[in-house]
Order: C-alpha cells, then sequence, then structure tokens
C-alpha cells in the first residue's frame, strides 16, 4: 500500500512517498520557493539523490502547480509508474482548534474546521489548505486524511489550557493554549516507551521538540498534560525566530513606540528567539560556530536558549506524577551536542548524569540515552518520524472507514 504524505508551508511543500507493507520510503523530496521564479524540486529515492531542479514559475507557480510537477516527477524518474499507485493520502495540518482531535478522512466538515482556524493559525493553516485542495485535485480517487498537530495535545487539563485571562475572551473568540508539534510529541513518546519496555500508559516523560520552533511537553501516562506552545506557536521555548515566552506588556509599549500590530507580529515571529538575540543566524550550526569563534551575542543567545529549556523541565517535573526521562528530539536536539550537554548539566540536580561518549556517539539518527547507566533522571535521545506518524494515522482512518 503507497501512502504519500504531504506538508505544505507557505513557500514549500516537503512531501514523502511510502510503502506501507514494511514502512518503507519509496521516495522524499521537497519544493522550495513555491510561487518564485527559483523554485527547486528536490527528490531522493532508492539511495539516489537527484540533483535539485530549477523549476520555476512553470513547475511551482502555486500549490497545485507545484504538486503536479512533483507526481510528474516521480514518474518520469521511476518512482512510481501512474499518480493511480497512490492509495492514500496523509496531510500534516497545524490548526485544528477545539473540534478536532485524531485524524479524519477529510471531507467538507473536515475542510471547514481547517478554514476556520484559519484565524489561529494564519501563517500555518491557509498553506497546509492550498496544499490539500491541490492534492485533492491531482490524487482524487485516494482518500485524504488530515492528521492535525493539536490532536495529541487535546488532552491538557483547563488549569494548563486556560490563560488567566477574562473568560469572555475564552467564550468567545476561543483564546487559549492549544499547542503544536503534537505528531512529533506523540511519535516520540511511543518510541520512547518501547525503548522503556514499558505501556504507554504508564509512561512519565518530558518530550523536548527542538527544530527551528521548539516546545516541550509534560507527558502523564502516555498522555500530554502540559505543553509550551500555546495559541499559536509563539510561546514557551526560544525558536530560532520565535521569541518564546515574554511579558505581553512588551507588546502594549512597542505599540505605545509606535510599531504596528503587523510590525510587532513580524518582530517576534520572525526577527527575534536565536536571530533577535544573536542578530547573526536562526541555525544552530552557525551559532555555535560564532561561539566558538568568540561571538559574545551567540554565546547570549545559546545560553538563553538553554536555560529557558532548562527551567521549563524543571516546572514540568514538578507537575508530574513521575518521570521516566527527558526525551530530546529535532534538528538540534538529535544533532547538537553542545546544546545537548548543556540540558543535561543544566538538570543535574534533577537526578541527570551526563555521558559524554554517550553524546558524541547517538548522533545522525541514533537513539539512545546520553546519560549514564546510573543516572537517575535518563536524557533520551530519539529521533522524530512525523511523516512515518502520519502514514500510519493515514493507513489506519483509511482501513477504518473503508
Ligand atoms: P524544522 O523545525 O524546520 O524541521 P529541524 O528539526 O531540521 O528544523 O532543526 C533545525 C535546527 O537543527 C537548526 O537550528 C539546525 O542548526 C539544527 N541542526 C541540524 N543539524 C545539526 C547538526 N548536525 N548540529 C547542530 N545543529 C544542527
Amino acid at each position: 500500500m503507497k501512502i504519500f504524505v504531504v506538508n505544505c508551508g507557505s513557500s514549500s511543500i516537503k512531501f514523502q512517498l511510502f510503502d506501507m507493507i514494511d514502512e518503507t520510503v519509496i521516495a522524499r523530496g521537497q519544493m522550495e520557493r513555491v510561487g518564485t521564479d527559483e523554485a527547486t524540486l528536490h527528490i531522493t529515492s532508492d539511495g539516489m539523490d537527484f540533483a535539485p531542479d530549477v523549476v520555476g514559475k512553470t513547475g511551482g507557480e502555486n500549490h497545485r502547480i507545484g504538486l503536479k510537477t512533483i507526481l510528474d516527477a516521480m514518474i518520469s524518474r521511476g518512482v512510481i509508474e501512474a499518480v493511480s499507485e497512490i492509495e492514500g493520502v496523509g496531510h500534516r495540518v497545524v490548526h485544528g482548534g477545539r473540534e478536532m482531535s485524531g485524524s479524519h478522512v477529510i471531507d467538507d466538515e473536515v475542510l471547514s474546521v481547517i478554514k476556520r482556524n484559519c484565524e489561529l493559525a494564519p501563517l500555518h493553516n491557509p498553506p497546509n489548505l492550498a496544499g490539500i485542495e491541490a492534492a485533492m485535485e491531482e490524487i482524487p480517487h485516494a482518500p485524504h486524511v488530515a492528521v492535525f498537530d493539536t490532536a495529541f495535545l487535546a488532552t491538557l487539563p483547563p488549569k494548563a489550557y486556560r490563560y488567566a485571562i477574562p473568560e469572555q475572551w475564552y467564550q468567545e473568540h476561543h483564546v487559549r493554549k492549544y499547542g503544536f508539534h503534537g505528531t512529533s510529541h506523540r511519535w516520540v513518546t511511543r518510541r520512547t516507551a518501547r525503548l522503556l519496555k514499558k505501556n504507554i500508559s504508564d509512561v512519565n516523560l518530558i518530550t523536548v521538540h527542538l527544530g527551528n520552533g521548539c516546545s516541550m511537553t509534560a507527558v502523564a501516562g502516555g498522555k500530554a498534560v502540559d505543553h509550551s506552545m500555546g495559541l499559536t506557536p509563539l510561546e514557551g521555548l526560544v525558536m530560532g525566530t520565535r521569541c518564546g515566552d515574554l511579558d505581553p506588556a512588551v507588546v502594549l509599549y512597542m505599540a505605545s513606540k509606535g510599531m504596528s500590530v503587523a510590525e510587532i507580529d513580524t518582530a517576534l515571529n520572525k526577527q527575534s528567539g536565536l536571530l533577535g538575540v544573536s542578530g547573526r543566524s536562526n541555525d544552530m550550526r552557525d551559532l555555535l560556530e560564532a561561539v566558538a569563534a568568540g561571538d559574545k551575542k551567540a554565546a547570549l543567545a545559546v545560553e538563553l536558549f538553554v536555560y529557558r529549556i532548562v527551567k521549563y523541565i524543571g516546572s514540568y517535573y514538578t507537575i508530574l506524577p513521575a518521570l521516566d526521562a527527558v526525551v530530546l528530539t529535532g534538528g538540534i536536539g538529535e544533532n547538537s551536542l553542545p546544546i545537548r550537554e548543556g540540558i543535561c548539566r543544566g538538570i543535574a540536580r534533577l537526578g541527570a548524569k551526563f555521558d559524554a561518549a554517550r553524546n558524541e556517539a547517538t548522533v545522525e539518527g541514533k537513539i539512545g540515552p546520553i546519560t549514564t547507566d546510573d543516572s537517575e533522571l535518563p536524557v533520551l535521545i530519539v529521533p522524530t518520524n512525523e511523516e512515518l506518524l502520519i502514514a500510519r494515522d493515514t493507513k489506519t482512518v483509511v482501513a477504518e472507514t473503508d
């Protein structure tokens, strides 16, 4: 059974084609700079890494044309013979609001939920929707399934998801914490339960996703009970370009200095975080190189990044009934040795004993601890695989509705 997984951003289309018989990846790739003359398509299949093609506007004018170009390229490169081989399409959808928990075959109702929640996720849901509409046109014979990023976080109790604001804001405008990266936290929770040889309902974890966006989830008995992102992905940890936690009065203060809502929005979402503090880059690799070369602003950005993570782990430690492990994932969690070391050392008082040799050995997709065997609190590296989880959900939902 071939399942195609699609993740559309505002200017990108990421995709993977799975053979669900043995869960192998037949092809993966991405189109970037969709809508511009520089649109490029990069496909990897069967160990072959095709050089990126500049497809420009002809091949990537919008998500629909981009998707058609991707499907045509998979046919011309012999990855598939025809689009009809695809038996299900899984879509990552960022915001399902209060209505959607779990994964669903996309029908008019699901489409209207995604549309309704565009207001709450203006940067994410509209491109997700464009991708769904494009894929439904280009792959009309197959069922399409929406896997919501908010789904795993639907179990948060009111004390975690409500903000202490006027109730009317919650009732009328649905202002509350929703959380994001749920698919990654769900994957990591399941994978860690297997690693620890425990039932999913018995694991208590703090899962930390550190990519360009960063988030943390407190997991009690396999269920999310608190999470760092909020109404939007802006809240919580320091991220590549997002500020994370902030006194809301900062927004009012900057507005009083003459900044518009749109300018403040751009500053906090796109010019803050690691980029804002370092004045240099949102990419952890660049920053660590700059730190090694003696750049003080980069050093402060990295320090702030680690400090915020350690502080959050401390607070989640106190709300969980027990803690089996802290789990790190995402590009930084899976690869960045100094950041992992900083986190482990920062939570030494909670019982984490750092193991430098394990830290160096657990890279490039490897799974395992970076703490010693006698560490009271294990810190584990568990690579995320949101695409495979989306493919699995798609297969299950399609089978249930057959
Ligand atoms: P996204 O959230 O866009 O999916 P990723 O999960 O790929 O992003 O994470 C991107 C971050 O991971 C960047 O800050 C990047 O510098 C960092 N990263 C990726 N590989 C490495 C590496 N080998 N060493 C250090 N940091 C890395």
